[in-house]
């Protein structure tokens, strides 16, 4: 079978350049620039550079964004304050905490401070609500990101038997969700497998979509998934390669070399989800504009 490659990094280059002929129309008619704000807590490597891609991405969208970079120490009464000064700025569209936040803070606290208005990463339990209601809401960007790539890739979703691998209320779960709902992209039969799944294989041989979101290295074999498969992985895990200057390397949840020949199509990691991820926080931010504007 020819695989074909999903490809993030295109596609969220096309949606970003969308995104940007929108912001310049705006500000050409006298509109201000969309804005994101990003709080980072600490020093987390990943967190720190996870917020840097999404700064740069906001440049080059034209979109106005600030980092607020906070100490691992401030207290979560600090932090709160900050999100309640935010939400009433009435200059800024989208608010997102990166996370993990340190240990003495309570996450879901701080996510249920944001103003749903501004959530844009889709996590407060207002669009959570929302989107398990197939209400119109912020969706989280992964697995929003996902969606779009399987529609611009016009793969047919209908009546398939998607397994979902990993039940995180960031990735997982919301990705379940979204396929199983009615519509193009959907319509999909969902099982979701997780730490506790017996197994799991029995379960991916029979899958027409695979998406892996564990965060385990590698976990998918080619022995695991039947010839024909759509496989999504949203892995990032950064494993010891001496071939390399900085030692180490990034491969996803899924075995690309020897799953790969197997599959129609399959997204590569990097260059899969997680450009899409970043293009659909963009969208995100751009909709609490233009909701704003009306
Ligand atoms: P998480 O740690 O919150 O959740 C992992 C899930 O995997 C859990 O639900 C757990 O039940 C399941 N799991 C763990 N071990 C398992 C096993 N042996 N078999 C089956 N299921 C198992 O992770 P997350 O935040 O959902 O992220 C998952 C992966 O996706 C990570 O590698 C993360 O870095 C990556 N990620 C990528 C993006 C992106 O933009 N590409 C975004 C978010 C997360």
């Amino acid at each position: 079978m020819k695989c074909k490659i999903l490809d993030g990094k295109a596609t969220s280059a096309a949606i970003r350049s969308e995104i940007k002929d929108k912001v310049e129309t705006i500000v050409k008619n006298g509109g201000r620039r969309p804005s994101l704000v990003a709080i980072l807590v600490g020093n987390n490597p990943a967190s720190r550079t996870y917020v840097a891609n999404k700064e740069k991405a906001c440049a080059e969208a034209g979109f106005a964004s600030e980092v607020k970079r906070l100490s691992e120490n401030i207290t979560e009464e600090e932090l709160l304050s900050l999100i309640c000064s935010i939400n009433k700025d009435t200059n800024i569209d989208g608010l997102i905490v990166q996370l993990p936040l340190p240990k003495h803070i309570d996450e879901h606290k701080v996510i249920a401070a944001i103003n749903p208005i501004k959530d844009v990463d889709g996590f407060h339990p207002v669009s959570a609500g929302r989107m398990m209601l197939g209400e119109d809401t912020f969706l989280p960007a992964t697995p929003m990101g996902i969606m779009t790539l399987l529609e611009r890739y016009e793969i047919d979703t209908k009546g398939k038997h998607c397994v979902v691998l990993g039940r995180s209320n960031i990735v997982g779960r919301p990705m379940a969700n979204l396929l199983s709902r009615k519509g193009t992209p959907g319509d999909c039969t969902v099982t979701i497998c997780h730490s506790r799944t017996k197994d799991i294989a029995s379960y991916t041989k029979t899958a027409d979509i695979i998406v892996a979101a564990i965060g385990i290295p590698l976990f998918l074999k080619e022995d695991m998934v039947k010839e024909g498969v759509v496989v999504i992985d949203v892995g990032i895990n950064s494993v010891e390669d001496n071939t390399r200057k900085s030692g180490y390397r990034l491969v996803g949840d899924v075995d690309y070399d020897s799953v790969a020949p197997k599959c129609s199509y399959i997204t590569p990691v990097p260059g899969g989800v997680g450009p899409m991820t970043i293009a659909s926080l963009l969208q995100n931010t751009l909709k609490a504009y233009e909701a704003k504007a009306l």
